[in-house]
């Protein structure tokens, strides 16, 4: 059985090859299929994969 956590906590997704911030996602975010533009550093198009409210990083 899951035990549902209100999301509390918000953090920066950072670019994973670059490192600059680009969303923010909260501590319960489920995300895959998202497609963002690094704008502040790279330049570089990469996914969102969140699971659980973790950073799944490639
Ligand atoms: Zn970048």
């Amino acid at each position: 059985m899951n035990i549902r956590i209100p999301p509390t906590e918000k953090k920066w997704l950072l670019c994973p090859y670059c490192g600059a911030k680009t969303v923010l996602y909260d501590n319960v975010a489920e995300c895959r299929g998202v497609y963002i533009k690094c704008t502040r550093g790279c330049k570089a198009t990469f996914e969102v994969k969140i699971k659980n409210g973790k950073p799944i990083v490639h």
